[in-house]
């Protein structure tokens, strides 16, 4: 396994047309998988999660199983249903291409292998819940729990976001998991009761007590404060300039998956430097 931290740079000319072909129908795929399952998920959904095949959302007719082609369907429909011509929305191609980039980015700095999988399932996660909380202010609990899940399981076993200065403090990777989860959780969960306390409401939603404690057992409890800071710092910006936070909620899940991101880059940049 290959840790987040320690890439190993693969040259896109070193992987044969063939590998590439593959690459690219696979991670569109996941794109495609990715925004129908957002989709399904949202609240107002006339589809349930438990339909197989895909329907227009206007007309209800099936598509065709050509149509279904990740980009090639949108391209050869024109963007638009063959039976009621509405317009299919932008974020299914939005969606195939995000996954085809992050495909190559993933490939070609961590190989094709275990390591690769499970970065792209995190993504998928996380993008699904971006979007969620986003649109909907919702964050459904199994991709939270599953976000958890795969932070303690990679982290205990295979060390695949700790970074060496945790080593050399002498922490196990389980506790590293554990104790991000744990602060996590608590944390946002303490701040939520004090501000309950004072206003006599919820100004926290649960599932962000559990998304933080998930971003806790990827990153470590160490990277939370930073990024708690970043994600109340975004949502302050949003709630300032937003015409949509007008009516007072805001999707902190989606502050606090974006200030992950911002957090693992510029952790990323420092290594890059300091190596
Ligand atoms: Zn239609």
């Amino acid at each position: 396994m290959i840790n987040i931290y320690n890439p190993v740079f693969i040259s896109l000319s070193s992987f044969s047309i063939i590998d590439l072909i593959i690459i690219s129908i696979f991670f569109l795929s996941i794109g495609s998988f990715c925004s129908s399952i957002i989709f399904r998920l949202a609240p107002n959904s006339p589809f349930p999660l438990s339909k197989i095949r895909s329907c227009c959302p206007s007309c209800s007719k099936k598509i065709d199983a050509i149509n279904l082609i990740p980009l090639f369907g949108f391209m050869i429909q024109s963007g638009k249903c063959k039976f009621c011509n509405s317009n299919i929305s932008k974020f299914y191609p939005f969606t195939e291409i995000f996954f085809l980039l992050i495909g190559i980015l993933l490939t070609t700095n961590y190989g094709i292998g275990l390591s690769t999988i499970v970065y792209t399932v995190i993504i998928f996660c996380f993008y699904i819940l971006f979007f969620l909380d986003y649109k909907y202010l919702y964050l459904p609990v199994y991709i939270n729990l599953l976000i958890v899940l795969l932070g303690i399981t990679f982290n205990a076993q295979y060390q695949l976001f700790i970074d060496e200065t945790f080593l050399i403090l002498g922490i196990r990777p389980i506790s590293f998991a554990f104790y991000g989860l744990f602060f996590g959780y608590s944390s946002l969960w303490l701040i939520n009761l004090i501000f309950k306390v004072i206003k006599k409401k919820d100004g926290i939603g649960g599932g962000d007590f559990i998304l933080f404690g998930g971003i806790g057992s990827i990153h470590g409890p160490i990277a939370l404060p930073a990024i708690l800071f970043i994600g109340s710092f975004l949502g302050c910006l949003y709630f300032i300039f937003s015409k949509k936070a007008v009516n007072g909620e805001l999707p902190f899940g989606s502050f606090l998956i974006l200030s992950s991101l911002i957090y693992f880059v510029l952790n990323l940049m420092n290594f890059s430097f300091i190596n």
